[in-house]
């Protein structure tokens, strides 16, 4: 079983979808250590990103679609989250290159490849309470699961369950990065919002998955 572009376009729609019902619980957590527009910053990138994918045209290979979201959470959303998941963004889709069909090994070069983009430009380390602390767990779930020979929709559900762990293990953390870092220990006992939405970013991945899967 492999996962095509209509996978990657089902994905973005359903983290647009998820984004934009979330956008005020995830305000919220960045009301409590941030300035609280990180669901609304998500939610207007994704809403711009729903609409330029309309003029793609529907052969656009699954790098296109990806590259599409890059550039358009880079030009749409302010602060922090938008350079930084359009970097993630952006090296998923230089990851996928031509592919039109992603087998399990490419799912786990995707999530790599947008973690590490995260890394280059945010230089969060695990544990300093940020997105990272979300998708380095996914990224090593997948890893492992991949290598045990699971199909893609495997391998994305086990990485969306480790991206949820991980946004529920960064609420006892103090921040060492991003405007929740000037708060000391005040931060601790409130979930990082961008752990939260990459975690919500990676159930969307895994649930149009399993039903890409039922229908082939
Ligand atoms: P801003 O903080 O500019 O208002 P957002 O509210 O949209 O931007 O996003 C805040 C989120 O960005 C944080 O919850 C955190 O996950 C993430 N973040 C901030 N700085 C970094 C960084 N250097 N590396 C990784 N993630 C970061
Ligand atoms: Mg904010």
């Amino acid at each position: 079983m492999t996962l095509d572009s209509t996978w990657v376009r089902a994905w973005i729609e359903r983290t647009a979808e998820v984004v934009t019902a979330e956008r005020h619980a995830l305000s919220e957590l960045d009301r409590q250590i941030g300035d609280g527009d990180h669901g609304e910053n998500l939610a207007r990138g994704f809403a711009a990103v729903r609409e330029r994918m309309t003029e793609l045209p529907d052969d656009a290979p699954p790098a296109v679609v990806v590259r599409l979201v890059a550039t358009t959470l880079i030009s749409t959303v302010g602060g922090a989250a938008g350079p930084l998941l359009g970097t993630a963004y952006l090296k998923a889709a230089a990851a996928l290159g031509e592919a039109r069909e992603l087998d399990s090994d490419s799912v786990v070069s995707l999530l790599t490849a947008a973690r590490d983009g995260i890394v280059l430009r945010g230089k969060a380390d695990s544990g300093d309470k940020t997105m990272v602390d979300a998708w380095t767990p996914a990224v090593e779930a997948a890893t492992e699961s991949a290598g045990a020979g699971a199909d893609p929709a495997a391998v994305l559900r086990s990485a969306a369950d480790a991206a949820a762990l991980g946004a529920a293990s960064t609420e006892p953390l103090v921040a060492r990065k991003g405007r929740a870092s000037y708060l000391g220990d005040r931060a601790v006992g409130h979930r990082d919002p961008g752990a939260q939405s990459s975690s919500l970013i990676i159930t969307a991945a895994a649930d149009t998955a399993a039903e890409s899967t039922k229908e082939s």
